[in-house]
């Protein structure tokens, strides 16, 4: 199959979207923004093997490519908008496409994000990578570096799922638990809604990639300042409890691939905040708060516990 053929039969749809003047099919995509926004622009990179197992189904590798950036996207607070799509297929095969399509499509679709342009490519492996574009409406994006001592640190959702549901890809047969544990890997839920409603008010945001520890540290230093880190507030999923009994907090810690939402806000937000959550129906937990200076102290039972993990880095935790 020609490279001009999957472009059209795989990744050419008909897009209502009056802010796009020119789609697939020229050298560059012409989009309009809306007066006084301005635009977040995100792009994450995935390579069979490294970032996902070889066996995952092709919509679930569609779906998760889009899903992973529109996260980066409500980190930021802002609203999604379009994406380009840059694959690198080892062959083409039609089956594999049109299933891969049908999931990158449908997480496009719920956040009504339209498909204006890509690259496509020969290689050695599968690679996906999407460049997502969103608005945020002037001086209302959530940078990782506003958060103050004093501050609460909040967590939508649960983590540790998604890395749980990796180490039982292999499962033959899954029962209810690891089914939900491995959907939490394949299909993240990012939190566009609750996230889009913060902006403004919260001080600091960050989305949970590479573990929660980890990436509040990254905040943290974006910020210039330090955290206590409740470690028996942290939530935990039922499923995550029965599957990994022993070790759901260090998964929850540094699991990593949650695409949940860490931030931080002042004390006197407490009531709006749960009110947002329960309006967007994603559940959130405050799990610590902001300190002067640098460093994490994690706490237990009312005690002061050691926990140092940098969380998962590409190269290797130093
Ligand atoms: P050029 O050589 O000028 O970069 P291409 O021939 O690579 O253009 O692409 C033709 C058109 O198809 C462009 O509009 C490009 O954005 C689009 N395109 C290429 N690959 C994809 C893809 N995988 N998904 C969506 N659009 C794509
Ligand atoms: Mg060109």
């Amino acid at each position: 199959m020609r490279e001009f053929d999957i472009i059209q039969r795989y990744f050419t749809r008909e897009s209502a979207d009056q802010a796009v003047a020119l789609g697939i099919g020229d050298d560059g995509a012409v989009l309009t923004p809306r007066h006084a926004r301005q635009i977040v622009s995100v792009v994450d990179t995935m390579v069979e093997g490294v970032h996902f197992p070889q066996s995952m189904p092709a919509d679930d590798i569609g779906f998760r490519a889009v899903a992973v950036n529109l996260s980066d996207i409500a980190a930021m607070g802002a609203e999604p908008r379009w994406m380009l799509l840059s694959l690198t297929l080892a062959q083409a095969e039609e089956a594999w496409l049109s299933l891969f399509s049908e999931g990158l499509f449908e997480a496009a679709r719920r956040h009504s994000v339209t498909l204006v342009g890509g690259d496509t490519t020969r290689g050695s492996e599968l690679v996906v990578g999407i460049h997502l574009l969103g608005e945020v409406e002037a001086g209302r994006a959530i940078a990782r570096s506003g958060a103050a001592s004093g501050d609460d640190i909040w967590l939508s959702g649960t983590t540790g799922d998604a890395a749980a549901g990796l180490r039982l890809d292999d499962v033959e047969g899954p029962d209810a638990d690891v089914a939900y544990l491995r959907g939490r890997f394949r299909r993240p839920q990012p939190r566009l809604q609750l996230a889009r409603e913060l902006a403004g008010f919260v001080t600091a945001a960050i989305d949970v990639s590479d573990g929660l520890y980890g990436d509040l540290v990254k905040l943290l230093q974006a910020s210039g300042a330090g955290a206590t880190l409740e470690l028996d507030a942290i939530p935990c999923s039922p499923a995550l409890r029965r599957a990994f009994p022993d070790s759901a907090l260090d998964l929850a810690l540094a699991g990593g691939d949650d695409y949940e939402l860490c931030f931080t806000a002042a004390p006197g937000q407490r009531g709006r905040i749960r009110q947002i959550a329960s309006g967007a129906g994603t559940p959130v937990a405050r799990i610590g708060s902001v300190t002067q200076g640098a460093g994490v102290i994690c706490r237990q039972d009312g005690r002061q516990v050691p926990y140092d993990d940098a969380g998962y880095t590409h190269f290797g935790n130093p």
